[in-house]
Formats: C-alpha cells, structure tokens, sequence
C-alpha cells in the first residue's frame, strides 16, 4: 500500500460560520432546516468549504462532532451540481454504515438523489439488483461493497466521490485486500476525503492508495481528547468486586448505558450476569447475528433497551443521542478504542459520565490512557490498591487465583468464570 510518490499534506485556513455563506444547493438548506439543523459545527465549517473546493482530504474530527453530516453534506452539493455524477461511503462495521444510511436518507428525503446500503448480513441479492440500477450514493462495508463488485466489475462507474470514514479502523479490520480491489475498479477524476478520529499510518497509507498527490489535512485542535461536557470517574477495584460494583453503578443511572466489555466472552458473561439480577438489558459482539445486532441497536436507539452490553465493536461512530453514561467494565485492548467508547456519550453539546474500572492487572493499559482520564474524580473501591508489579507477576496471580477460588467457592466455579471471561 505504500505509493510510488510520496504524498503532500497541506494545511487549510478556510472556515465558514454559518450554512448560509457555505453556498450549498438551495435544496441542501431547505433538507438541514427540515431535519432542525442550524448552525454548523466546527468540523463542518472547515471540512465543507475545504470539500468545496474540489481538494482530496483527510479530517481528523473529535468524536460526535458531526463528521457525518460534514462529508454527506460536502457530497451531497457536489452531486446535486453534477447530475451524472455517484458517491460512495465506505465505513468499517455494519452499524455505523447503517447509522450513515440513515442520515443520508433523511437529507435525500426531497432530493433527486438515490441511495443504497451496501452491507453483509443482510441479502446480498436485493442488494445487487439496487446497485446495478447505479444509485447516486452507496454506503457499503469494503467487505460487501468487494463482494459485490467481484461479479460485477462497473457496479462504481461513474463514481467521482469516495468518501473513507472511520479511516484508521478500516486496516485493523483486515480490510486492506477489499480497500485495495475497490480502489482498482474506481476509473477517471474523483475526490476522495477520509474522516477519523484519529490520525495513523494506516491512515496514512490509505491515503496513499486513494488519494492525489497533494491533500489538504484539517485536523481539529482537540481531536484526541475528550469533549468538555464529558465527566470521568476511575474506580480501582479488585477483580472479585467487579460484578457487584457494576450493579452499583447502574443502580444509579437512569438514561442510556453501554457497558463495553473487553471479549465476546466477558460481553456473554456480564449480560448473564445483569439478567440473573433481573436487568433488562441485551448484547452486541461480533458473535450474533446481524438480524439479531440490527434489532439491539434500534431497540437502544429507540429507547426500549436501557443497558446495551457491547463490546469494542460499538465503540466507534455509532450515534445515540440519550446515552447518558459509558461503564468501562474492562479495559480495551488498543488505547485509542478508549477515546472512541467514551465518545459514545456527551455527543452534540450533551453531558454525560463514563466510569472505568481498573483492576491491579490493568496496569500497561492505563498508562496508556491516563491523559485520556485527566481531571477524573479517582474512587478507590480498594483501600490499598496497587497495581501487579510485573517482576511478581506470578507470585501475585498466584495468590489473586487462590483469594478467588476461596471467594468463589473453589476452583471450579473460579475456572467457569475464568473460561467466561
Ligand atoms: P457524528 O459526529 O456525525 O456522529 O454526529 C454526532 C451528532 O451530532 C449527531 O447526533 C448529529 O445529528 C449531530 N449533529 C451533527 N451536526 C450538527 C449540527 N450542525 N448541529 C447540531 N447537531 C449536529
């Protein structure tokens, strides 16, 4: 993936306050005023115009700054100006493709403009028979979008528009072979602009593949941190107190609560858990069926499902406004999935709270996000927390197994546990 030339990245100044001096179509404003949308966030006053001027680029936007409606807009003028010109929207899970299409949907809801999803899970067919109609945008998972163009190489004729968000997942999902096949079968002039919320060199190198020689990068100042209206709190527990602190916890929210978990194991563990305390609450992990993930995300999204138990698969992107708390119960295994899932509250100027339990074992991890946990109120569930000296790692989990398996009745139950988690 590593182009021949190597890439320019220019900085851009340009930023619009209002939607009205963005001299987008009429009917983009008529479509913002229907869905009550006034005044544009940061990211879209630097993105739009920059977008406007045609430039291939790469917006690293914070976290639920409006990034979608950024890019759909920015896409949506071009193609309103260009009647045969088509637009695709590439995003790493189903969910947040689904979230996009939404969105899309309710722009295009009085414009002359087509719009496809493109994703797995569902019926490739009926998805096939929409694409070959060449609708004007399509937003589609790599993996699909791939599947599809394998039988039918001009599925993207005509596509002058790519639009690659949540950018830097896309390589830790494995789709680099899918971005690659796609990017072959794209022909002629196009813009491309990536969106993230984070800036790697997987993006970088996806850059590279899509994009010109010369790219305008907007980076927003605190794209790396947490939003203001967002409050931490950091409980050093032990292990064994976990469960009973996380009914704690939720006994004393009221709103939208995700518990991210750090496995499909400890996901399944922890909703068994909360059921057996008579919670309602369901699962989403990589494991269940789409039908069966489509059904929670709208469930939660709809407000029937309080409590969503999840794993990093819905750390990224996804969208709800009324999630009011994130209950990190594990730590994620990458760093940068920690910003993501406690961006899924405090969205769009909200308040919220996110709580992460650290463990004495989860020294390496919270190093790692501590500039992330700045200005959190610190509990210490544990009077005399400390975390593993990794020089006695053994001795201490030795002794952790052994106060466990007298805690929880002997080793077998503590190996359920341990082979749930
Ligand atoms: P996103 O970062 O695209 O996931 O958007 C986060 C949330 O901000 C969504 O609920 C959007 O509907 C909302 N949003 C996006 N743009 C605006 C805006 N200009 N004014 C108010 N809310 C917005």
């Amino acid at each position: 993936m590593v182009s021949l030339f190597p890439m320019k990245i220019l900085s851009s100044d340009l930023f619009v306050k209002s939607f009205q001096e963005m001299n987008l179509n009429p009917l983009l404003h008529a479509a913002l005023k229907k869905i009550e949308i006034s005044k544009p966030t940061r990211i879209q006053s630097e993105a739009i115009p920059t977008a406007q001027t045609g430039t291939d680029l790469i917006a690293v936007a914070q976290t639920g700054s409006g990034k979608t409606l950024a890019y759909s807009l920015s896409a949506l003028d071009k193609l309103l100006s260009k009647p045969d010109s088509r637009a695709l929207i590439l995003a790493p899970s189903r969910e947040m493709a689904q979230q996009i299409y939404n969105v899309l949907l309710s722009l295009c809801a009085d414009l002359p403009i087509s719009v496809c999803l493109a994703i797995g899970g569902t019926t490739g067919s009926k998805q096939a028979n929409q694409l070959k109609k060449h609708p004007r945008v399509i937003i589609a998972t790599p993996g699909r979008m791939n599947d599809h163009l394998t039988g039918n190489k001009l599925l993207l004729q005509n596509v002058e528009i790519v639009v690659i968000d949540e950018a830097d997942r896309m390589l830790d999902m494995g789709f680099a072979p899918q971005l690659k096949s796609i990017q072959n079968t794209l022909r002629g002039q196009r813009q491309t602009m990536m969106f993230s919320a984070s800036f790697s060199q997987s993006v970088e190198s996806i850059a590279q593949l899509f994009m010109q020689h010369k790219v305008v990068m907007i980076r927003s100042e605190k794209s790396e941190a947490p939003v203001s209206t967002l409050k931490q709190k950091v409980i050093f527990l032990d292990r064994s107190i976990k469960n009973d602190r996380l009914l704690d916890e939720l006994n004393a929210t009221k709103s939208g609560v995700i518990v991210f978990t750090g496995s499909q194991e400890s996901c399944e563990f922890v909703g068994a858990h909360l059921k057996e305390y008579g919670y309602s609450i369901d699962l989403i992990h990589g494991g269940l069926s789409q039908g069966h993930r489509n059904r929670v995300v709208r469930e939660f999204r709809e407000g029937e499902l309080r409590i969503l138990v999840a794993t990093d698969l819905l750390a990224r992107g996804i969208d709800i406004p009324h999630v009011d708390h994130v209950l990190n119960y594990d730590l994620p295994f990458k760093e940068e999935d920690f910003l993501h899932r406690i961006g899924r509250t405090a969205r769009a100027g909200r308040t919220g709270m996110a709580i992460t339990f650290i463990t004495p074992s989860d020294r390496r991890m919270y190093e790692k996000i501590k500039p992330t946990l700045a200005g959190a109120k610190e509990i210490k569930a544990l009077p005399n927390f400390s975390f593993i000296d990794r020089s006695q790692k053994f001795e201490a989990k030795s002794v952790g197994r052994r106060d466990q398996d007298q805690k929880s009745g002997g080793p077998q139950k503590r190996n359920a546990f341990r082979g749930k988690k």
